[in-house]
């Protein structure tokens, strides 16, 4: 009998897959081993499946995405996690994973964290620029367990990493999303007869009501090298909207005359700061040429 499953996490030669009746351990089938990175953590596959414990692994179907650092399949959405205070918030860090992360073609929501050490005006400040572009804002306290409800159910339905700099409390937060991960890492080991910690790859958690997460913080690398000026532009999800009337196609919405973004920002539409982020980036990227 066959079934499809996600792999969760490689260890030693075996794949632990999550399918609908539970975790089976697979050994892939002998041609899909031939191949380095044929199959990914956060792949869908098919599955044969040998007894209750085990299965094989006929296929890897169609990725979705794939993540370069660390390598995982198949991503929805990064949550870009940031502090409120300590370390003090940067907008041109967020724009610039903002950017990676779009580039890679998933979707991405704000979270601030550690919301307990600054004030409510301070994080509404922030929040603002972020959902004025057309993003979603988590506010959370992760060591309180604030606001965490909220971020699971944004993450109910999606395969997700978290991403930002360090500091900033993903591991805290990773941990209040899945609890259970040491648990379940120790159910696997003792059914692979492998020790825990095997691997240093990522691997992905379910959380209770939905939703899979990575455990190891995705973006990492932070460079724009794969990304040109023209591509800048339309990583900025809120430039689209208004820069189908500037005068040039190819406008950069830097120094063009009848630039549609310009006017936006002037007129309140599109947030200053975004907009001055997009400059240094810009400029970033031109040098890298
Ligand atoms: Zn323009």
């Amino acid at each position: 009998m066959r079934c499809q499953g996600t792999v969760m996490r490689a260890c030693g030669g075996f794949y632990c897959v999550l399918t609908e009746s539970g975790f089976l351990t697979c050994k892939p089938r002998g041609r899909l081993r031939l191949v380095k990175d044929e199959i990914l953590v956060g792949d869908k596959v098919e599955v044969s499946i040998v007894d209750a414990d085990t299965g094989i692994i006929e296929n890897v179907l169609e990725r979705k995405t794939v993540l370069s650092r660390p390598r995982i399949a198949n991503v929805d959405l990064a949550v870009v996690v940031v502090a409120a205070r300590r370390p003090d918030p940067s907008t041109f860090l967020i724009d610039r994973y903002l950017a990676l992360i779009a580039h890679s073609g998933l979707d991405a929501i704000l979270c601030i964290n550690k919301a307990d050490l600054a004030t409510d005006s301070e994080i509404q400040s922030l929040s603002e620029i972020y959902t004025t572009a057309g993003y979603d804002v988590v506010v959370t306290a992760a060591i309180y367990g604030r606001g965490i409800d909220e971020l699971r159910q944004r993450l109910s339905s999606v395969t997700s990493v978290l991403a930002g700099p360090s500091g900033v409390g993903k591991s805290v937060l990773f941990r209040s999303l899945c609890p259970d991960a040491e648990t379940e890492i120790g159910e696997v080991s003792r059914k692979t007869g492998r020790g825990r910690h095997t691997t240093r790859h990522a691997q992905l958690f379910r959380m209770e009501g939905g939703g899979l997460v990575a455990d190891s913080p995705g973006f990492s690398y932070l460079r724009l090298d794969d990304i040109s000026p023209s591509d800048l532009r339309l990583l900025y999800r809120e430039f689209r909207y208004y820069m189908q009337n500037c005068r040039f196609n190819s406008c950069l919405h830097r120094a063009e005359p009848d630039c549609a973004v310009k006017e936006a920002v002037s007129s309140g539409h599109i947030h200053p700061e975004r907009y001055e982020n997009y400059l240094k980036l810009l400029s970033e990227i031109e040098s890298l040429d």
